[in-house]
């Protein structure tokens, strides 16, 4: 558990990594360990196909977890990987089911359905907006980046769903599979809630009380006209939206606070930062 700057308390909490009992290279118990020792307050381990729902490991609170992965490797075929995080029962979907079928019983499980890593699947908007019922998305996903691939950011076609109208909780994860050191303990949320508890950190996602970083501290408020942001301090500050050419860029030493008016133009923001290390945090989208 951390106080944030304005004294609320915040859950350190993973949402997609993997063990032995997928494709994995640590057990649960020592994923639990090395997620335990950087501080988290919380884990979901998500395996494919296979529902996580120990309820703590090596002392680690532990969130339900699975990841539902269709479409083999061939962009072509039509690639979802979609995590099943809280459900309260195993949603057992079958693997010849769909997409929208899997996300069904994740929801009648009683859990979350996130669409995982949507640049790494080379999902495109469409395919994202033809979905019903996704709960969440992962903006950053740390494996992509260092895993025989190069495309952890999937922010170009999370702000392109925006504008089309998918808005969605944005998530950062891990999704550490070798526990390298380089794919673990990276990317997480910082959820604004009392406990672990979670029922306590789903609500806060669904709600969008939290905010997805591998450091910094991020906060994005509305305040009269204005798009406000509070964080830690950091190099570069930017704001998003659907409108391509305005001045929202801010770049300098130790920066804690930037403003952006959003123009006529556009629909949503959202703001991201990068600190001195290279760190980066996102907010979640705000319709203006
Ligand atoms: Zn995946
Ligand atoms: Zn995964």
């Amino acid at each position: 558990m951390y106080k944030d700057m304005f004294g609320k308390t915040r859950q350190k909490v993973g949402l997609h990594c993997h063990s032995t009992m997928s494709d994995g290279k640590k057990t649960p118990e020592e994923v639990a360990e090395i997620y335990k020792s950087a501080g988290y307050d919380a884990l979901a381990i998500t395996d494919h196909w296979y529902y996580n729902d120990i309820p703590e490991i090596s002392g680690l609170r532990i969130i339900s977890g699975a990841e539902f992965d269709i479409g083999g490797k061939d962009a072509r075929c039509g690639i979802y990987h979609i995590l099943s995080l809280f459900a309260r029962k195993n949603p057992k979907p079958d693997r010849a089911d769909d997409a929208q079928t899997i996300i069904d019983k994740i929801h009648a499980a009683g859990g979350l359905a996130v669409l995982a890593h949507p640049a790494w699947s080379l999902n495109t908007p469409e395919m994202m907006l033809a979905l019903d019922g996704i709960d969440a998305t992962e903006i950053y996903n740390t494996v992509s980046a260092v895993n025989y691939n190069f495309r952890p950011d999937s922010s170009l076609i999370i702000d392109t769903a925006a504008y089309m109208g998918g808005i969605y909780p944005l998530l950062a994860t891990d999704d550490s599979h070798g526990y390298t050191g380089a794919d673990n303990c990276v990317s997480y949320i910082m959820a604004e809630c009392e406990s672990n508890e979670p029922e306590e950190i789903k609500r806060a996602i669904v709600e969008k009380r939290f905010y997805a970083t591998q450091g910094p501290e991020l906060h994005l408020s509305r305040e009269g006209d204005n798009f406000i942001v509070n964080c830690s301090p950091v190099e570069h500050i930017y704001f998003a939206s659907n409108t391509s050419i305005c001045k929202r860029a801010t770049h300098g030493e130790a920066l804690t606070y930037a403003e952006y008016t959003p123009v006529d133009s556009d629909c949503f923001v959202r703001a991201f930062v990068i600190d001195a290390d290279g760190k980066q945090a996102w907010s979640n989208i705000i319709r203006v």
